[in-house]
């Protein structure tokens, strides 16, 4: 957390770094997205408080009291968590969108990936022509053998790579910008390691379209920031880097991907004006916008809590189907314990039989889930997927009714 040094109470931005932020939302003490093995383990789980902050310099959405990477992405899950089947056919049209961008020249397509996790899409890109190299903390050679330096990326770390390797004409970041500690440190290194006429692709989650879609669950302590495109324009420009295109994508709910290169290096294009067009419409750097959308939150914890007491006065049971990170912030903010539901359902081994953070509902198996001993209604936490999970849940032989938490509560009728 920054503080000023005029007072102790004030956070100041995560990007203008003189401003203080002003709180909007405040989602209560929250844990990580680590799940205690009992509840003596559960005894000593750390929670930190999630609240929202808005700045009215750079718009930018920020958590008041961001919690260290290197203390959150410390445990087991983040190392061995994978990734979704989903998420890698959306990392292959993104290696088919960049080779499309990107010079056919073989000299021309060095890239630099940031953060390249499992290394889904450095070897997407390397299938397509790219000469590749990773850089992540928990990474290490990918499936196909892509290289990956094992490091934190920042200006250092850019230094010491630029005496091995010549600078990227492409440089990559999916999901980096919402958690970096340091953000102003990585566009240092950034800066470094591309070419001057280089292009910089990311993709962050959309913070218009949570607004509009009442996402507060996707608020949690790995996401210190929320990004609009003028918020993105902000901080890129305080590092000489300018966004020259912009696409709105579907991943995690809603995603904004920019294309940014050095000031004047490319030709910026209609999407760019398009899309700041809308923004200005919707007042994203107008505080109000966001008291509102803090009062639409408070307003649906009293309806979801009134649903699920409604539904469980006849002695219904209720559950809850799989456990991403969102549940967590969904349940911890909606006090829903064991009182309210009864289990959550999961398929990863290495949650089952443990229990859920902060509420301690206990973890089962999909298939116990739809066992004989079925619960008459589950809370479907990834809605986002709603089809999909719905149809996994019915093909698995779920008979119950299936309930969808956000951005309205409700029983889903199904066709
Ligand atoms: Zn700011």
């Amino acid at each position: 957390m920054r503080k000023s040094a005029v007072s102790d109470d004030v956070t100041l931005c995560q990007t203008c770094r003189n401003v203080p932020v002003t709180e909007f939302l405040s989602l209560g003490a929250q844990p990580a997205c680590e799940f205690p093995e009992d509840h003596e383990v559960a005894e000593s789980e750390r929670t930190w408080p999630l609240d929202l902050g808005f700045c009215s310099q750079c718009s930018l959405v920020q958590l008041m009291e961001p919690v260290s990477e290197r203390i959150l992405f410390s445990g087991e899950y983040h190392h061995l968590a994978g990734l979704t089947k989903g998420f890698r056919e959306h990392l292959k049209t993104l290696a088919d969108e960049l080779a499309a961008q990107q010079d056919p020249d073989p000299r021309c397509r060095r890239v630099i990936e940031i953060g390249s996790n499992d290394g889904s899409l450095l070897d997407a890109l390397a299938e397509r022509g790219f000469d590749v190299l990773g850089v992540d903390p928990c990474g290490s050679v990918s499936p196909n053998g892509s290289p990956v330096v094992t490091e934190y990326f920042g200006s250092k770390v850019a230094q010491r790579l630029m005496s091995d390797h010549r600078p990227a004409n492409m440089v990559v970041a999916t999901n980096v910008f919402a958690h970096v500690t340091n953000l102003h440190d990585v566009l240092d290194g950034l800066c470094t390691i591309m070419e001057p006429d280089g292009m910089f692709v990311s993709e962050s989650h959309y913070l218009p379209e949570l607004l509009r879609s009442l996402q507060y669950d996707f608020a949690y302590h790995e996401h210190s920031r929320y990004y609009s495109l003028t918020a993105l324009q902000y901080v890129l420009e305080m590092h000489g880097l300018e966004v020259f295109h912009v696409e709105i994508v579907d991943t995690h709910g809603g995603s904004i991907r920019v294309y940014a290169g050095f000031q004047g290096a490319h030709e910026v294009r209609e999407s760019v004006t398009e899309l700041r067009r809308e923004e200005d419409a919707q007042k994203l750097t107008d505080e109000a916008t966001y008291r509102e959308f803090a009062a639409r939150v408070k307003d649906h914890r009293v309806r979801f809590r009134h649903l699920l007491k409604e539904l469980a006065s006849d002695g219904s049971r209720i559950a809850g189907a799989s456990c991403p990170a969102r549940a967590v912030t969904l349940l911890n903010y909606c006090s829903l314990g064991p009182a309210d539901i009864d289990f959550v359902s999961e398929i990863s081994p290495l949650k089952i039989g443990r229990l859920f953070p902060g509420v301690h509902l206990p973890v089962i198996s999909q298939e116990e889930l739809c066992g004989p001993e079925q619960p008459d209604y589950v809370v479907l936490f990834s809605w986002h997927i709603l089809e999909e999970l719905s149809s996994r849940l019915r093909e698995e032989g779920f008979r119950g009714k299936f309930i969808v938490p956000l951005p309205e509560p409700r029983v889903l009728t199904e066709a």
